[in-house]
Formats: structure tokens, C-alpha cells, sequence
């Protein structure tokens, strides 16, 4: 029953306000602004267990930078440094016994007025950890997975502020998501306004032709931590990287696609709009660097130890 809301996710304690309390204590009032308007941001970060029997935060600072930025970009004022909220990331895995999950910060705007100034309420940050598997499943991770070009674009850039995790933008995620899987597909690439191939509804996208790789630009696009990993790695083995404006039907002839993000990590796509993408597997570029991201998070690569902070 406790746990029942919580959709089955449970754990020990979750840090709200600047302490550690009881799972089932961690909740709010229904006059909880962020419940109304969606304005609030977030951050999804990893935890993994590395190969020296300790574990290890994914690109911590970078990903508390990031949540920080988001909140600026919407105005909020976090209550704590970036530094206390870093040790609550720890604290909170220590406290749920967990050596790999993912973490969930949470800034949201609580109770007091209603209405679209909520410059007086208090600005609220949680930080919640618990365990997780692959998010596109195990068998995507190896052999791709399924997408659909999504009839929902991507908010246009002054609309959705797309430098931020903004939570009311996930409805947009959403829509693109359900529709995807209520289709049969596993996941929903979007356009930007002007009909340019932007990202998927949580993920960044990358594609290979000739063994070049090319990413969206930034202007529409959420500056992923993966994104930005996967570059900094495909550049360190020699594969050269662009990024530049991908069409519709570009994506259809790459010989490999493939996405990036905290939750997908790298995850492979071998299938578009009933499209095979090149043999319609996971191809050997995307191989190479998903093989490279997952001995660094897992510590097997000295070289790129800075991008892990360890418990
Ligand atoms: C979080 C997110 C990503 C991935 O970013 P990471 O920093 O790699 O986790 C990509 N696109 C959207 C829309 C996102 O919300």
C-alpha cells in the first residue's frame, strides 16, 4: 500500500528541503504550484558500479551545473549551493544502499499563491534515487530499437527554452512517446518547427554515413551530457563528428542511427518509419563508441576517471 503510488519505485529515504526522510514521508500539498503550471526542472543522472567494487555518479558536477542553469533559465532560485546539492546526490545513494541507479533532482515551487506569479512561494528541491535497468530494454541496447518520426514537433526554441529541463516541456515528450508506442514503435523522433530532424523525446540522435558521424546542432535540441561524452570520445578515436541539420530522409539512408541520453546511454535504432536502417542492427560505429561509453562509466578506462565521481 505505502508504496502503491509510487508505481512500484521505493527505497529507504529521499532528500526533500535539505534533509533525508522516510520514502513514504517525501510528499506535498495539492496547491503545489509545479502540479498546476509545470514550471520546475529536473535532472536524470546515473549511477554506476565500477569494476573496483566501488560505484560512481556519471558527470556529477556537470549534470549539477546543468540543473542549475535550467532553474536560472526559469527564474528559480535554488535554497542551496551546487555543492550541497552534489552531496545530496551521494547522500542519497548511500542512504538507499544503492551501488548503481538513477537519480532524480527535482526543483519544484511550492504552495502559497496560485495563479502565474509565483515569485513569493518557496522554491523546493528533492533528490530521489532508486534502481534502474535499460530504459530502451537489453535487447534494444544490443540490437536497436524501432522509431517513428512523430506527428508533435519539437517546441520551437522560444517557446520551450531548450537549454533547460523544464518539466512542463515533458508534455510535449509525452504526447510524442505515447504516440510512438501506441503505434508499435519503441520511441518518437521529432522535427523542430522548421521540419529539421531535432531529437527523440528524451534522447539526443546521431547518425552515420560513411563513417562520418552528425548530430543536430544545439538550437533546438537539450545539450545532453551523453551528447556531449559521445562527441568528446568519437573525436579521442578518430571518428569524425559534425554537428549539422539532419533531414527526414537523411535518416532513412544512414547506415547507422542511434540515440544518447542518461536513460538510453547509447541505444541503437534499427528500424524508421518501417524503414530498415543499413542491416538493421546495431552497426560498427555505434558498436565502438557504446562499447567506449560503457568501460568508462564502468571505470575500465583511466583515461576519462574526471567524468566519474565516486561514493
Ligand atoms: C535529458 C534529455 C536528453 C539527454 O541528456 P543527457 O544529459 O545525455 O541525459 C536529451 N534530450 C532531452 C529532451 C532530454 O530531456
Amino acid at each position: 500500500m505505502a508504496n502503491a503510488s509510487s508505481g512500484g519505485i521505493t527505497g529507504e529515504k529521499i532528500w526533500l528541503d535539505g534533509e533525508l526522510v522516510p520514502w513514504d514521508e517525501a510528499r506535498v500539498h495539492v496547491l503545489t504550484h509545479t502540479l498546476h503550471y509545470g514550471l520546475g526542472v529536473f535532472e536524470g543522472i546515473r549511477c554506476y558500479a565500477t569494476e573496483d567494487g566501488r560505484s560512481a555518479v556519471f558527470r556529477l558536477p556537470e549534470h549539477i551545473r546543468r540543473l542549475f542553469d535550467s532553474a536560472h533559465i526559469n527564474l528559480l532560485d535554488i535554497p542551496f549551493s551546487q555543492a550541497e546539492i552534489r552531496n545530496a546526490v551521494i547522500e542519497c545513494l548511500r542512504a538507499n544502499g544503492l551501488k548503481a541507479g538513477y537519480i532524480r533532482p527535482l526543483v519544484f515551487v511550492g504552495d502559497g499563491a496560485m495563479g502565474l506569479n509565483p515569485a513569493d512561494n518557496p522554491v523546493r528541491v528533492a533528490v530521489i534515487a532508486y534502481p534502474w535497468g535499460k530504459y530502451l530494454g537489453e535487447d534494444g541496447v544490443e540490437n536497436g530499437i524501432r522509431a517513428k518520426v512523430s506527428t508533435f514537433a519539437r517546441n520551437h526554441v522560444n517557446a520551450k527554452m531548450t537549454k533547460g529541463k523544464t518539466c512542463g516541456d515533458y508534455v510535449n515528450s509525452i504526447l510524442a512517446k505515447r504516440e510512438a508506442l501506441m503505434d508499435g514503435y519503441d520511441e518518437a523522433i521529432m522535427l523542430d518547427t522548421q521540419g529539421l530532424v531535432s531529437e527523440a523525446s528524451g534522447e539526443n540522435l546521431f547518425v552515420v554515413r560513411n563513417g562520418m558521424l552528425r548530430t543536430p546542432p544545439l538550437p533546438t535540441v537539450l545539450d545532453g551530457i551523453t551528447r556531449a561524452s559521445v562527441i568528446e570520445i568519437a573525436r579521442d578515436k578518430g571518428v569524425p563528428v559534425e554537428e549539422a541539420s539532419v533531414t527526414r530522409d537523411e535518416l532513412y539512408i544512414s547506415d547507422e542511427v542511434f540515440l544518447t541520453g542518461t536513460a538510453a546511454e547509447v541505444t541503437p535504432i534499427r528500424e524508421i518509419d518501417r524503414r530498415t536502417i543499413g542491416e538493421g542492427g546495431r552497426g560498427p560505429v555505434t558498436e565502438k563508441l557504446q562499447a567506449a561509453f560503457f568501460d568508462i562509466v564502468s571505470g575500465r578506462e583511466r583515461k576519462y576517471e574526471s567524468w566519474l565521481t565516486h561514493l
